[in-house]
């Protein structure tokens, strides 16, 4: 492992790392050296990756913990610090989806998007950043979407949360330089997921649609994820901040 990107001696809380893209993500944040976090509302789920990550030899703790409420992020990272040493790692990147027409959704609906994609990453940033300045610095991820890019019929609230997601990340990213904190957001394109198995069944023409799109010809696996993730938790991007990264088969570079 060249030193630029080994994160042995590290602490990563990855949130929604349970399962799909966050398990990715924490999978080779852990290959990588770094202890892990997995937060995520479910007991079950959470234990069942530890396992995944222990496995691997890596250590890990499962953390229950909500991104809407803003005392259960705090308490995700007490309890972090208190069961892995420290964190010096953040991955937001605990989102869901609600897909219909915009004139369709309950205000319930909109705030539940916005409370956990939006203000959830929000909540996990400010709950992160004295323990990040404590430790004289840190790296935070969060997640986008090519809906952080462009819009979608289907997910006009989904759409306004990752967009204003990437504009929270460059504004603490400006913000936090200071505190030598780096902030990126990672931008997935088509990733092979819960989340995503479920649209194929709200919209049965996604599959032929994303194919088609998408360069590489095929959706993304949560793996695929793991690279840039390493890339930015690592001192290879010490000098790298502010950024919305594609990792999308080339969906987003192409009319
Ligand atoms: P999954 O549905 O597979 O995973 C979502 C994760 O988020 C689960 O681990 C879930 O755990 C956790 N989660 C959801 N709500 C909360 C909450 N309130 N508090 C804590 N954890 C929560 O989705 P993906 O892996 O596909 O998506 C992960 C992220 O990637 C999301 O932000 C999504 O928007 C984004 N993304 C996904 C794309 C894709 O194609 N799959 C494309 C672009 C972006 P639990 O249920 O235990 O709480």
């Amino acid at each position: 492992m060249s030193a630029r990107f080994d994160l042995s001696g590290r602490v990563a809380l990855v949130t929604g790392g349970n399962g799909g893209i966050g398990l990715g993500i924490a999978k080779g944040l852990a290959e990588a050296g770094a202890a892990i976090a997995v937060v995520g509302r479910d007991e079950a789920k959470n234990a069942a990756a530890v396992r995944e990550l222990e496995a691997m030899g890596a250590t890990a703790a499962g953390i229950e913990a909500d991104v809407a409420d803003a005392a259960s992020c705090a308490a995700m990272v007490e309890r972090t610090v208190a069961r892995l040493g420290g964190l010096h790692i953040l991955v937001c990147n605990a989102g869901i989806n609600i897909r219909k027409p915009p004139d369709r959704y309950s205000a319930e609906e909109w705030r539940r998007i916005l409370t956990i994609n939006l203000d959830g990453t929000w909540q996990s940033c400010l709950a992160a950043y004295p323990v990040l300045c404590e430790a004289g610095g840190g790296k935070i991820i969060t997640n986008g979407s090519m809906l952080s890019l462009f819009g979608a019929p289907f997910a006009a609230p989904y759409a306004a949360s990752k967009g204003a997601v990437v504009q929270l990340t460059k504004s603490l990213a400006t913000a936090w330089a200071k505190d030598n904190i780096q902030v990126n957001c990672i931008l997935p394109g088509w990733i092979d997921t819960d989340l995503t198995r479920q649209a194929r069944r709200d919209l049965p023409e996604l599959n032929r649609k994303v194919l088609e799109r998408t360069p590489a010809g095929r959706w993304g696996l949560p793996e695929d994820l793991a690279g840039t993730a390493v890339f930015l938790a690592s001192p290879a991007s010490d000098f790298v901040t502010g950024t919305a990264i594609p990792v999308d088969g080339g969906y987003s570079a192409q009319l």
